[in-house]
């Protein structure tokens, strides 16, 4: 591959503010490749055009996000497994005779996120606490249940998606209202927040950490800002956290695997690099 100009690239809308040219384009430079990864604003109207677009370009494939992850799925004709179970995709691979492979690796990126904060981490270690239900809360609960994690207490502002989400997907999760949130952290290992709360521009996470154990491990989805309100109480009073760059960091690394054949690693000039776009 080293010979080939490599192009890929993130659809969405609005896109101007994705991280991911950043992330990939310093691949690039750093692992001495010849490609690019581009910004494609993508109006929902025109998603299947822009995919079918994909192939005639030689583009090696995409990222879709916000609001194309249901759709393309449906524009895919090989889905991963685990994307299919997600119900949505993030990452179109082009394969060389053109066909199009659909992956999601949202989840991935959460759980090597709470593995490089802590390498003993372990899904099965106690009762983990998962606010929210959207798209986020469908990786992360899915990626939390095929690393073994016995019980997971689903709490949701509507309370309806939490349940549809429990029915499809097990025994396992169990359905706490949402005026509970701050009953159900006692005797947690895993707190994580997928809500949009305590995201820049949003409200800050209404809840209470007094019954939450010391032990317990503290994430949140959420990037901007990187210490949400959230993981900032968690901190001051003993907790580790993890905040979300690592999620999108790591879920990075196979796609770009997938079309340049290295997989990357996360360095702190890698880091260095998103921070300074904040
Ligand atoms: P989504 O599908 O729109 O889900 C939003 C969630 O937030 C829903 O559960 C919603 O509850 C809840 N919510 C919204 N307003 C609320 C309020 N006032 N009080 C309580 N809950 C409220 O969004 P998403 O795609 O899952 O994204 C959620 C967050 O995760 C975003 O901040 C996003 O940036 C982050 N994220 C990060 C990464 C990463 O790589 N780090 C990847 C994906 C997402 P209802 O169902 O009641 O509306």
């Amino acid at each position: 591959m080293a010979n080939t100009f490599v192009m890929a690239g993130v659809m969405g809308w609005p896109v101007a503010h994705s991280r991911s040219p950043v992330i990939h384009n310093h691949w690039i430079r750093q692992y001495g490749l010849q490609g690019a990864y581009g910004l494609f604003p993508v109006q929902p109207e025109r998603i299947e055009d822009a995919i079918r677009g994909l192939r005639a370009l030689g583009l090696a494939g995409c990222n879709v996000t916000i609001p194309h992850k249901v759709n393309a799925l449906k524009l895919m004709d090989v889905v991963d497994p685990l994307a299919l179970r997600m119900g949505a995709i993030n990452t179109i691979v082009v394969t060389p005779e053109g066909a199009l492979l659909g992956y999601n690796n949202d989840g991935f990126g959460y759980i090597q996120s709470l593995r490089d904060a802590k390498p003993d981490w372990q899904a099965a270690a106690g009762p983990i606490t998962v606010l929210g239900a959207g798209g986020a809360a469908r990786a992360v609960v899915l990626s939390l249940l095929d690393e073994g994690a016995k019980e997971i207490r689903l709490i949701n502002r509507t309370r309806a998606k939490a349940q549809a989400l429990a029915d499809e997907f097990g025994a396992a999760i169990q359905v706490v209202d949402w005026s509970e949130r701050s009953e159900a952290l006692s005797d947690i290992a895993l707190l994580v927040n997928t809500t949009d709360q305590g995201m820049h521009g949003q409200p800050e996470l209404d809840i209470q950490l007094d019954r939450l154990p010391q032990s317990a491990l503290v994430s949140d989805a959420i990037y901007i800002p990187l210490e949400t309100p959230l993981l900032r109480a968690a901190r001051l009073r003993g907790n580790e956290t993890v905040n979300g760059l690592g999620m999108l960091l790591n879920q990075a690394r196979p796609a770009f695997k997938a079309w340049f054949g290295v997989m990357p690693e996360i360095t702190p000039a890698l880091r260095q690099a998103i921070m300074a776009t904040f």
